[in-house]
Formats: C-alpha cells, sequence, structure tokens
C-alpha cells in the first residue's frame, strides 16, 4: 500500500498584512510539499477574532493568491472550531491536568516585581520573555475557587505542567529538520510553567488550538519560523497528553529588517502589498527571501 503524501500547513493569524517573513514561510512549505509530493494547507489562526476582522482575512488570501500559492480548500478557520479546542481543554481537566486561572497578566508583572525585589533577584521569564506565572491559582481551595467563578470573576485555564510531566513520565523529544539534517531534540515544557490553555476572553489558546488542529488536518510537516521552537517543547507535551501523534518539525531562519530586527505586521515596508504596489513581481518577493524564482515543480 502506497504511504500517505506528507501534510503541510502554512498558519498565518490574519491580524495584520503579510510580510516578507510570512512570504518566505508560506513559499518554503509550498516548495516543500510539492518537492515531496505532499498536500499543502491553509489555515487562518483568527482565535482572537477583536484583532482579526474579515478584512484583514480578505488582504490575506490576495496577497497568497498574489504569490500564486495553491492551497487546499476549505481553509481552517480556527474561529468556526471552538468546540474542538473546549473538547480538548475538557479532557485535560477531568485528568486534573487543567485548572481555572483569575491572576491576570498586570497582577502576575506585579507579583515578579514585588518578589524580586524583596529577594534581590531576578523573577524568572518565560520563553518569550514574559514573566513566569507563579503557580497560586493552582492550589487555590476549591470552595473558593467556585465562589469566584460563581460571582462572575474572569478566568484563564492552565495546565498544571509539573503534574503533567509527572503523568508523562519520561523526557518528552521531537524531531528537528531546521539545521539542514535531522536532530532529535529533548523538548523543555518545564521553562514556561502553568500555560495558558485557554485565556479569559478566547475560549482557546494559540498552543492547544494549534495542537489540535495540526492532528485533526493531519499535518505531518510542520514548517515555521524560528520564534516558534519554543513553543513546540509545549505542543508536544499536549500532543502526548492528548494521545496526538508528533509530527516532524522545521523552523526555519527568520526574515529580518534592515535594522536587523524581525519584521512585524505593523511595519509597512516589507507588506506584500506595498512592494507588490511599488511594482515586485512574486518572482523577486521569492529571490528577495533567498529562494530561486521559480517554484520547484511538484513531483
Ligand atoms: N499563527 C502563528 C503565527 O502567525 C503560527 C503558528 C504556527 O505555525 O504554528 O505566528
Amino acid at each position: 500500500m502506497a504511504a500517505d503524501p506528507p501534510v503541510f500547513r502554512f498558519a498565518p493569524s490574519p491580524n495584520g498584512l503579510l510580510h516578507l517573513g510570512h512570504a518566505y514561510s508560506a513559499c518554503l512549505n509550498a516548495d516543500l510539499a510539492s518537492e515531496a509530493g505532499g498536500r499543502l494547507l491553509l489555515r487562518l489562526e483568527d482565535i482572537d477574532l477583536a484583532r482579526c476582522p474579515p478584512a484583514l482575512e480578505a488582504m490575506l488570501l490576495e496577497d497568497l493568491a498574489w504569490l500564486g500559492i495553491d492551497f487546499e480548500t476549505p481553509v481552517r478557520r480556527q474561529s468556526e472550531h471552538f468546540d474542538d479546542y473546549r473538547a480538548a481543554l475538557e479532557a485535560l481537566a477531568e485528568e486534573g491536568l487543567a485548572y481555572p486561572a483569575f491572576m491576570t497578566r498586570g497582577e502576575i508583572r506585579r507579583f515578579a516585581a514585588a518578589s524580586a525585589q524583596a529577594e534581590g533577584r531576578a523573577w524568572p521569564a518565560d520563553p518569550d520573555g514574559a514573566p513566569l506565572y507563579p503557580g497560586l491559582d493552582r492550589t487555590l481551595p476549591e470552595a473558593e475557587r467556585r465562589t469566584r467563578i460563581a460571582a462572575g470573576e474572569p478566568f484563564a485555564w492552565r495546565l498544571d505542567m509539573a503534574a503533567a510531566l509527572r503523568r508523562l513520565g519520561a523526557p518528552l523529544r521531537f524531531i528537528e529538520t531546521g539545521g539542514g539534517k535531522a536532530a532529535d531534540v529533548v523538548a523543555e515544557p518545564a521553562l514556561w510553567g502553568d500555560v495558558v490553555l485557554a485565556r479569559r476572553d478566547v475560549p482557546t489558546s494559540y498552543h492547544l488550538s494549534v495542537v489540535v488542529d495540526d492532528a485533526l488536518q493531519g499535518v505531518s510537516h510542520i514548517v515555521r519560523g524560528r520564534d516558534l521552537l519554543p513553543s513546540t517543547s509545549v505542543h508536544r507535551v499536549l500532543q502526548a497528553l492528548l494521545g496526538l501523534p508528533a509530527p516532524v518539525y522545521r523552523h526555519h531562519d527568520l526574515i529580518l529588517g534592515d535594522d536587523g530586527l524581525k519584521l512585524s505586521k505593523s511595519r509597512g515596508d516589507t507588506a506584500l502589498q506595498t512592494l507588490r504596489e511599488a511594482g515586485l513581481t512574486p518572482a523577486d518577493v521569492r529571490r528577495m527571501v533567498g529562494l530561486s524564482g521559480e517554484a520547484p515543480a511538484s513531483r
């Protein structure tokens, strides 16, 4: 029996204009899928609906069509699948691995600053640079939890990372092919502490929905920016807890601006729309990000 074709995906958030960095990621996924005779999916990561208006989604689709990338349809829009993420969250909560957390980001920052001052050393930060959540809600008495929820106090759901890692036992690993050849990487999820599984304002989080969707969509190869490499450790934990397969990863270099900084959606100069209006072609854009002007022919 023939093996299933590899499945690649590009998963942007439609919360700003696509720039050269997105073009690189999208074209690289398309090239690798085509070279491997694989499938190519597009997923819109729009869980934060307030920041993802339909106009931005339309512009994103227009940019990708202009680049000449052919994604399979239908496109998966995360905001249409909150039930899938809720089911995964419930499974974790039923296992005692997720708990409601009332502390806001501001409260965490203030707690971290006060502790640092009291102890004379910096409070630890997660790999994204945010102060590590101190876990105070994890040990709240159940009665207090219920009272606060009944009173309508907003809360997020967090993963009890220590309990999750105890449950899983042996350290998790993943295959990373970003360095040219496959490397067996040991995941370091503890660096993140009790990550958010569902936000106060949104019934899921980036980590939870990306893991659920990659599995539901049968994604076998995840090709994305190097900035997401640390998140892969969290994703491996969620995959293992939820009994989902581990894809192969390739974290590619980021395209930097002339100032050496990572591109952002708020910088207009490298937006695909701006480049298009300036008369550049998709082949020019491919060359600008270090790919050959022509996409490879599929096998
Ligand atoms: N939606 C994420 C972003 O735009 C990418 C998620 C992923 O590729 O895993 O940064």
